[in-house]
């Protein structure tokens, strides 16, 4: 699971990172609301915590922004005590819960834990295409009768091209959305996984390719 976290309180930003990461959430933290937009424009993650008071853009606006634009993605917004108006107007904006500062980080997990439950209980949980299908729950990649359970990142990557069907992304595209914005993985990982998505579609005798057109990117393809 991909978490956007927007805190601009570098030693609170940190603490809540470490949780995050110790319980197994990819996060990208950013520190203020612009950033926060491009993030969230950029890459495909299952929850956004949402800091209300932050720079140059606050997380309302933010908000607002995002849902104005068709973004979906479960947002869960951090208030402080006294922010009465600002929970009201956030839950109006379409925000999917708030959770008020300070807080313990089990109750922050908890809360993590249930927006990304309510977020499965609305997206498919199998996507598919062609003669494949890709179980969200299981991980599992099925064509036919054959299938097998993919391991984390290339399930990640098979999932965003799932969810992009005709059109081409990019090598750039696919390790923003895969890996995250500010990765330090390079785009050689990019074609290591695809390399492997091919052999593994093969191995499962799918008529869906993954077919690359040279300075535009890849696309999945059925053929034959
Ligand atoms: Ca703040």
């Amino acid at each position: 699971m991909k978490l956007l976290y927007a805190e601009d309180e570098a030693a609170m930003a940190e603490a809540v990172v470490d949780v995050l990461t110790y319980h197994h959430y990819l996060v990208d933290h950013v520190a203020d609301g612009e950033e926060a937009l491009a993030y969230a424009r950029a890459g495909d993650y299952d929850g956004i915590i949402l800091d209300v008071m932050l720079p140059k853009q606050d997380g309302l606006a933010v908000l607002e922004t995002l849902r104005e634009e068709g973004n979906h993605t479960p947002v869960l917004l951090l208030t402080a005590r006294s922010g009465v108006e600002d929970r009201i107007r956030g839950l109006d904006l379409g925000a999917d819960d708030y959770l008020i500062k300070p807080f313990a980080m089990g109750e922050l997990l908890a809360r993590v834990r249930a927006m990304l439950r309510r977020r499965e209980d609305y997206t498919p949980t199998v996507l598919s295409f062609g003669d494949l299908s890709l179980d969200q729950a299981t991980h599992r990649l099925s064509c036919g009768e054959q299938g097998e359970t993919l391991p984390r990142m290339e399930y990640r990557l098979m999932e965003v091209l799932l969810r992009n069907q005709g059109i081409y992304l990019s090598s750039e595209d696919l390790l923003v959305k895969v890996w995250g914005y500010d990765t330090e993985v390079e785009v050689g990982t990019v074609w290591v996984h695809i390399s492997a998505l091919r052999k593994r579609l093969a191995a499962l005798g799918s008529h869906v390719t993954l077919k690359a057109k040279r300075g535009v990117g890849y696309t999945l393809e059925v053929s034959g």
